[in-house]
């Protein structure tokens, strides 16, 4: 009996055990620590960091953040700029604006015409053409300075400019359906040779793209008596046209100079009597036809906004009166208008 008792309390005992060692085992894994990133049971030593623990540096690290260029994790030292993490200067400078002609990154940016420059190449020099700053290109003979980008498409010499030429007479004949009888001879010169040249207008300048010159000779014959016998008109006409344009500025500005010859031998009165803004106007607006036509849009900008005394008001005053597309307007507005009650100038 008491060997039976003995055996149960025996039993019981190494239950008990049992349990206890089961209830040690389980208290163990609750009280042992997880890394807060592979979820291991940490054993030993471990990292705290924000409340959290980890198994090792590796797992740590992978809580870091990152640079947001090179996505490198941020151990040590970084900086923030507008909601954005750097791990380095290099990396930083990869998010800032590069001067377009050095490559060097920008914390003060300078913008010419919608392009990005550092302080010391925004301050020229600057190609006569696209009006930017350049790194590589030359002075012209007459004082110009061009970008080697530009340079390959502009025309210099007679055998690419004649072609041009001969087109935007037929261009101008296209879209007013007339054609002066003569054609005037074309010269390609420099900017010397204009007498405009070069137009301050404000912060900005202008050049004289063209020019239509017009010389009446008159040879009188009389006899011996004095008596006059004949009288005999000759006119020499010629269209200048700047060297070292585009094809569409070299055409627009033709279409203009020979809009000048159509008027002196078809309205000879505005060409001679008109205020200039009548006549600057008049040329603009079969220009900008032209500019339409080929879609030179570029070109008729620069024409619908030119601030340039008499070409920019006259223009929008014809534009205003009869439409942008409208010749036969322009012509009945020459024929019916009193010339002389128009002011000298046109403001806006
Ligand atoms: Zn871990
Ligand atoms: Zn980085
Ligand atoms: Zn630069
Ligand atoms: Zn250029
Ligand atoms: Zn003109």
């Amino acid at each position: 009996m008491d060997d039976k008792v003995d055996d149960k309390v025996r039993r019981a005992g190494r239950l008990l055990t049992l349990l206890c060692l089961f209830l040690l085992a389980l208290s163990a894994w609750a009280d042992g620590v997880q890394c807060a990133v592979c979820g291991r049971t940490i054993s030993g030593k471990y990292l705290t960091a924000g409340g959290r623990s980890f198994c090792s540096q590796a797992c740590y690290d992978k809580t870091l953040p990152t640079c947001d260029i090179c996505g490198r994790r941020l151990t040590g030292k970084f900086f923030t700029s507008e909601g954005r993490r750097f791990c380095s200067d290099a990396c930083f400078n990869k998010t800032l604006p590069k001067c377009e002609i050095c490559g060097v990154p920008l914390r003060k940016v300078m913008i010419i015409g919608g392009h990005t420059y550092c302080e010391t190449h925004s301050k020229g020099p600057y190609c006569s053409h696209c009006r930017l700053p350049f790194a590589k290109g030359f002075e012209l003979a007459d004082g110009r300075k061009m970008c080697t980008v530009c340079n390959p498409r502009l025309i210099y010499d007679e055998d690419k400019a004649e072609p041009l030429y001969a087109a935007a007479r037929n261009q101008v004949r296209a879209v007013t359906g007339m054609q002066s009888p003569t054609l005037p001879r074309l010269e390609l010169v420099g900017l010397d040779r204009m007498p405009e040249g070069r137009r301050q207008l404000g912060e900005d300048f202008k050049i004289q793209r063209g020019m239509y010159e017009r010389h009446v000779t008159t040879t009188t014959t009389k006899n011996l008596l004095g008596m006059k016998l004949s009288e005999s008109k000759a006119v020499t006409e010629a269209v200048l046209i700047l060297y070292a344009l585009a094809p569409d500025e070299f055409v627009a500005t033709a279409a203009h100079e020979l809009t000048h010859d159509l008027l002196s031998e078809q309205f000879p009165a505005v060409a001679e009597s008109a205020p200039d803004w009548v006549e600057e106007g008049v040329c603009q607006y079969v220009s900008a036809l032209v500019c339409r036509r080929n879609a030179y849009t570029d070109m008729l900008n620069d024409i619908e906004t030119s601030t340039l005394p008499d070409y920019g008001p006259g223009y929008r005053y014809f534009k205003h009166q009869c439409g942008d597309n409208n010749w036969p307007a322009v012509v009945d507005w020459m024929q019916k208008t009193d010339l002389s009650r128009l002011p000298k100038e046109l403001g806006e």
